[in-house]
């Protein structure tokens, strides 16, 4: 049952351009880091309209 606690970290969709919670904060978008494709980035809606940059954990790829 303890592995539950892990479960809902990893299940907290992060922005990761501002880095809240983006599930909570109304529509967001997920897509493959499109330098190594080997990132899930994800915007939130307020990074999306503020054109925030991302940066991709795993190749350090930076984009709008
Ligand atoms: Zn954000
Ligand atoms: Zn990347």
């Amino acid at each position: 049952m303890e592995q539950q606690t892990i479960a809902e970290v990893n299940d907290k969709k992060l922005c990761t351009a501002c880095g809240s919670a983006a599930i909570y904060t109304g529509s967001f978008v997920e897509f493959l880091c499109p330098n190594c494709n080997g990132d899930l980035i994800r915007r939130c809606e307020k990074c999306k309209n503020l054109s925030n940059n991302y940066k991709c954990k795993k190749c350090g790829f930076e984009g709008p």
